[in-house]
């Protein structure tokens, strides 16, 4: 058996019982033909990104950023997260994956440059490794991958993979790191002053570039959907 076809045994065996916790956990499941366009994925993420998975160290990190203080009223608090991180000659560079499409990423980049920049910060102030660099890798396959996995074509398929460019790379920088540290520090100030009121039925209605809007994309997932005032002006 050669080591391709291994590797894909593998990620299969990886899948199943991945699938198998986030049924038992989440109460969900899918059906078979879902399932096998989500193992199809699985795969198209691997043979696209082989090269940087082999050429350099992938892995996930939990990073705390500790004794950070909000704008106003100084009150203390800290941030944890998990982040991906590539290391390679002697450099991380931070990422983070998304089923987003690079449009989605792009309206949103903001909240990834915040979110990397953030935990780049910490990773520097810990003098644990210089920063190769910041950015957001999506998953989602564009139309032409699609259509060539659809069509059976190889050739196709290898020309669509070649013209895919999945990385979004994010700025990163310390003028960054303070805007985030204070867009953080005000959501926090919010929560312990129990400012907890939804946005506007205006902002819910905006729509972003790729036609969703907040509440196609953030509400439809909200559990209080149904007793919120806002989603109900909707
Ligand atoms: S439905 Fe949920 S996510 Fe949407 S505005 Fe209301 S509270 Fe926020």
């Amino acid at each position: 058996m050669n080591d391709e076809i291994k590797i894909e045994e593998k990620l299969r065996e990886f899948f199943e019982a991945n699938y198998e916790y986030l049924k038992e956990s989440s109460g969900h499941s899918i059906n078979e033909l879902m399932k096998e366009r989500a193992f199809e994925q699985v795969l198209i993420y691997w043979k696209k990104h082989r090269q940087m998975i082999l050429d350099g160290k992938v892995s996930s990190m939990q990073i705390s950023v500790p004794n950070l203080r909000t704008p106003n009223k100084a009150i203390p608090y800290s941030i944890e997260g998990m982040i991906d991180v590539l290391e390679k000659d002697g450099k991380r560079s931070l990422f983070d994956v998304t089923t987003n499409s690079r449009e989605q990423i792009e309206d949103d980049i903001e909240l990834y440059k915040d979110e990397l920049n953030l935990y780049a910060y910490e990773l520097e102030r810990m003098k644990e490794s210089d920063i190769g660099g910041t950015f957001v890798l999506s998953t989602s396959m564009p139309r032409d991958v699609r259509y060539a996995l659809k069509n059976g074509n190889a050739s196709e398929l290898e020309h669509a993979l070649a013209n895919w460019n999945p990385i979004v790379p994010v700025q990163h920088s310390h003028d960054v790191l303070e805007s985030a540290v204070k867009k953080v520090g005000e959501v926090v100030e919010k929560i312990q002053n129990c400012e907890l009121a939804p946005p506007s039925p205006s902002v819910l209605k905006k729509e972003f570039k790729d036609g969703r809007t907040f509440c196609s994309h953030i509400c439809e997932n909200c559990d209080i959907r149904k007793s919120c005032e806002a989603f109900k002006g909707v």
